[in-house]
């Protein structure tokens, strides 16, 4: 009789999208269960005596590893970043740790921490540790990055799903798909009338200001899987839907027309300096003015809000001709290591 075969990891897998969502689901959380990794969150929140901290960990796989508006290290600081600082902490420190490539050119790594250096000190967080490990030349392209972050939580400020409620309102904190359509047209070596720039960047000082100043209830990065995903996750987690307006989320011009183009969905595209976060009613106003007070948040938008849920938790788009389509949340496959 033939022998079963196993079935196997898809690039998909990695994509953040439906099928890394089930990976995780069936074959990571049945090992590993326990209260801290359980909600699945940006970072995990531990109580270490009377310190309460955000842990969190990453790897960087992009490619190409430069690319217009940064590079795999810039990316690796700043996503790290983003994921402790959206979980409502404070970066402190990271780890770092390099997996490279025999034959890898050392003026390209010796750029590549140089970027590292420079945005760990712009954003007030230290490497402290690191690793170094090296591969047969095929066993990697060029050059993998892996990083652990730290960040102590902001006193009294404790975002969570279960916070939210029908009529919150959902605030974004600029444009969406910058980083995704840069990265896939370098990729396909084209190049548009206007330059795509990635908006690659580390949210804390802004975040930080949002928690603190603001009622925020909840705040998630829109990394894989775009601003669709984590809509999505919203809605799976809070058991409530979220209705958004297509004629209020920002979007360049230029991004728009590369998706329209590659035939690309730009809810689902990825970004590196976009969060979303669900605010009450009444600080709506006050979230979106301190927002486009800061760098980070020029084009902030509030985008639609919390609905009650008629069975099933929903994203829903109202089109700009008042039209309406449900937003799914996206497969995986659509971009490959894109962070
Ligand atoms: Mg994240």
């Amino acid at each position: 009789m033939a022998q079963h075969e196993p079935e196997r990891i898809l690039l998909a897998h990695g994509g953040g999208g439906q099928l890394t969502s089930q990976l995780i689901r069936e074959l990571v959380l049945p090992h590993l269960r326990n209260e801290a990794l359980s909600p699945l969150g940006d970072s995990a929140r531990l109580e270490l005596g009377s310190t309460s901290i955000c842990l969190t960990t990453d790897s960087y796989v992009v490619k190409p590893l430069f690319f217009h508006g940064g590079d795999i290290g810039k990316l690796a600081v700043c996503g790290t970043i983003n994921d402790l600082a959206v979980a409502g902490s404070r970066p402190v420190a990271l780890t770092l740790s390099l997996i490279i490539e025999e034959g890898f050119e050392k003026p390209l790594l010796e750029r590549i921490l140089q970027s590292i250096g420079r945005t760990a000190r712009e954003n007030n967080v230290s490497v402290v540790t690191g690793d170094t490990k090296t591969v047969e030349r095929g066993s990697a392209d060029g050059l993998f990055i892996n990083t652990a972050g730290v960040g102590v939580r902001l006193p009294g400020v404790n975002p969570g799903l279960d916070r939210i409620k029908v009529g919150d309102k959902v605030l974004l904190n600029g444009t969406i798909g910058d980083h995704g359509m840069t990265i896939i047209s370098q990729r396909e070596g084209i190049e548009f009338e206007s330059r795509l720039v990635s908006d690659c960047a580390a949210l804390a000082d802004l975040t930080c200001m949002l928690f603190e100043r603001t009622g925020v209830k909840f705040m998630r990065d829109a990394t894989r899987g775009g601003l669709a995903a984590v809509l999505n996750e919203i809605v799976e987690g809070a058991g409530l839907a979220i209705e958004i307006r297509d004629a209020n989320i920002p979007v360049r011009p230029s991004v728009q027309a590369a998706a329209d183009m590659l035939g690309f969905d730009v809810l689902n595209i990825a970004n590196e300096g976009k969060f979303v976060a669900v605010v009450s009613p009444e600080t709506a106003d006050a979230c979106l003015e301190l927002c486009r007070s800061h760098p980070l948040g020029r084009d902030a938008a509030l985008i639609g809000e919390v609905v009650a849920s008629q069975g099933v938790p929903l994203v829903e788009l109202r089109t700009k001709i008042g039209g309406r389509r449900i937003v799914q949340m996206p497969y995986g496959r659509e971009l490959p290591r894109i962070c």
